[in-house]
């Protein structure tokens, strides 16, 4: 077994320990060394100790009010707070969530001397259940996250402000920190519940924000934009999510919501085709416009910004009966009115109503982010195998 901290498959203590080895030095090699974490963001101290106790191996903290080595290592990868308790495990999905999974970490060893051993993380390995249960458990590249993570960072600026914010307060943690202590873990906690106060798009609170956080900033490297992979068309509510953590079945309700008040925030309640804005009546909820799907939901189940743009009542009608078309080409995005509608429509003042919503979409009528705008894949499946569109 590769050189290990993993919390001892049995007893309800939860006790940390180190097992197996790697390049011939064996967890027994190391007693009496402390253990320093080798990162893109620095050597940190750990401040944890493997030591013999009564004539047991124990990993001990030597410092107090540093948490112990897996909290660390979480807090460094930007995952929720894990547990020790094996009762207190969710024994569900998504796998990943805070204060309901089991982490171990599995290390490489960069040198070691007579008192200290300097590793880096390799695989960090979640679990939601018994150490034995293969469906319960998920390996993540550890050296890979930290590249994810660092992605993100560099596109902070695109995300939603107190998001943006709350990942760079803990990029300073993790950076600045001599030792990845409560306060990162803190940061951590600060992502995901800005991720939550925000609404992004397919996110279950608590779950590992890295996903959101990606499909927000527009990155398209780790994760790109959700394949528009159909719904099963007998079981409607079953969503298809991004990731395999989030494939799991959830009531339609709040992931609509959340979609909803995305697409409106998006496009400042306005109708991307016609420029009518949602009128702001005090003491009554916004109304006139709409968000509307461009895969529609009964099929595809697409809840996030890109699959939305916000219309009018008139364009949402006229953009779902395929009466007005959305085009995208050379990153910009136009109205057209279906020729095969067009002929048949013989009254002057419909045609001109229509003719409001045609032609290019103005920039300052589609989103300011440019990765919540229309996903041209989605514009492509829609129209894809009509004829003549
Ligand atoms: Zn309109």
């Amino acid at each position: 077994m590769p050189l290990t901290f993993r919390k001892q498959p049995s007893g309800g203590r939860g006790e940390y320990e180190l097992v197996g080895e790697t390049g011939g030095v064996s967890a027994i090699d190391l007693m009496d060394h402390g253990f320093l974490w080798d990162t893109p963001f620095g050597q940190k101290e750990t401040e944890v100790a493997l030591s013999n106790q009564g004539g047991k191996r124990r990993l001990r903290i030597t410092q107090s009010g540093v948490p112990h080595i897996q909290r660390q290592a979480a807090a460094l990868g930007l995952l929720p707070k894990s547990i020790r308790e094996e009762a207190k495990v969710t024994h569900g999905q998504p796998i990943v969530l805070e204060n309901g999974y089991i982490l171990d970490v599995q290390v490489s060893l960069v040198s070691t001397d007579d008192s200290m051993a300097v590793v880096r993380p390799a695989i960090f390995t979640a679990r939601s259940g018994p150490a034995n249960d293969d469906a319960h458990k998920l390996d993540m590249d550890a050296q890979q996250r930290f590249a994810r993570l660092q992605a993100v960072w560099e596109q902070a600026e695109v995300l939603p402000e107190a998001v943006g914010l709350a990942v760079l307060a803990h990029r300073q943690r993790v950076i600045d920190d001599t030792t990845i202590g409560t306060a990162a873990e803190k940061a951590v906690h600060t992502v995901i519940a800005a991720l939550a106060e925000v609404g992004a798009p397919g996110y279950i609170p608590g779950a590992d924000p890295l996903p959101a956080l990606e499909v927000l900033a527009g990155l398209s490297g780790g994760i790109e934009l959700p394949p528009p992979t159909e719904a099963p068309e007998d079981l409607p509510e079953i969503r298809i999510r991004i990731e395999s953590e989030y494939r799991l079945a959830k009531a339609r309700g709040a992931s609509h919501e959340q979609f909803k008040k995305a697409v409106q925030k998006a496009y400042d309640f306005r109708c991307a085709f016609c420029g009518m804005r949602a009128l702001d009546i005090p003491g009554l909820a916004r109304a006139g416009v709409d968000a509307a799907h461009i895969l529609p939901w009964g099929q595809y189940d697409l809840d996030v910004v890109q699959n939305g743009i916000l219309l009018c009542k008139r364009d949402h009608w006229a953009f779902d009966a395929h009466v007005l078309l959305l085009r995208h080409e050379g990153g910009a995005y136009s109205v057209e009115l279906n020729p095969r509608y067009a002929g048949l429509i013989t009254d002057q003042e419909t045609l001109a109503a229509l003719g409001q919503a045609t032609g290019p979409i103005p920039e300052d009528r589609l989103p300011t982010k440019a990765a919540d705008r229309p996903g041209p894949s989605y514009i492509e499946k829609l129209y894809e195998g009509l004829e003549d569109y």
